[in-house]
């Protein structure tokens, strides 16, 4: 089975619709939690996930948008934009927020947003954290999302964790070593490279695929303008910051 493993959508529809279109058909999406927050299009990309066979697990901007964390914990551009996000939520969409788990296990992978014990909110970056996480959960393969920045970790038999940036075109062996993976994120990357990004899980020979994809920034920007977002998030789109 081909699993698409999406993360930190942030309401860019016009992302979202070229890595579904780049990866083509997959057997489910797996979605790492933000789907909303910061872009134009909340309910629409909500809808999408939801004509696709998916899981999904809650992020904290998923979370603050419909009242589970107080937006007072995001800085003033981040506040502005999940109050905005919250006005816009139909409430069927908010009910399908509200209905997200915070972790989820599937086939020897745990699925959350920020880490095992703080799923909404710690950020993962270091090997440090890494090894945390790894001393957290049972569960061999660990899936985050959150920093908007791919990046994996693998810990051998001996404890010992190596790290990687991995590259478009990039494959990971799901082998016997444990593995906490972050895809980067679909709508608003964060490591200097403004294309998108997403992976794919091939179950069957046990290896992940890393992708990066351009899309029409422009447009995304454009979108964002009209609803009224901020010249700093508009403008970060394009520098992938
Ligand atoms: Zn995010």
């Amino acid at each position: 089975m081909r699993f698409g493993l999406i993360s930190d959508i942030h309401a860019n529809l016009v992302a979202l619709e070229t890595v579904l279109d780049d990866m083509g058909p997959v057997d489910q999406y797996w979605c790492l939690g933000d789907i909303v927050g910061y872009g134009a299009q909340p309910n629409e990309c909500v809808e999408t996930l939801l004509d696709l066979d998916h899981v999904a697990i809650i992020g904290n901007h998923d979370a603050a948008s419909i009242g589970k964390a107080s937006p007072r914990s995001f800085n003033g551009e981040a506040r502005r934009a999940i109050e905005w996000t919250a006005r816009q939520l139909t409430k069927e969409n908010t009910n399908y927020l509200k209905s997200l788990p915070e972790t989820m296990e599937h086939n020897q992978v745990l699925l959350v947003h920020g880490s095992p014990r703080d799923p909404v909110w710690e950020y993962i970056t270091n090997q440090e954290q890494a090894q945390e996480a790894f001393n957290d959960t049972e569960t061999p393969y660990i899936f985050v999302g959150h920093t908007h920045v791919p990046i994996v970790f693998v810990r051998d038999s001996q404890g010992k964790i190596f790290d990687g940036v991995p590259e478009d075109g990039m494959a990971l062996r799901l082998g016997a070593e444990r593995v906490l993976l972050n895809p980067g994120s679909v709508g608003q990357p964060r490591d200097g490279d403004p294309r998108a990004a997403y992976a794919v899980v091939d179950s069957d020979k046990l290896m992940v695929e890393f992708h990066r994809v351009e899309y029409d920034i422009e447009e995304a920007q454009r979108r964002m303008k009209s609803s009224g977002a901020s010249e700093w998030l508009t403008t970060r789109l394009a520098h992938g910051r």
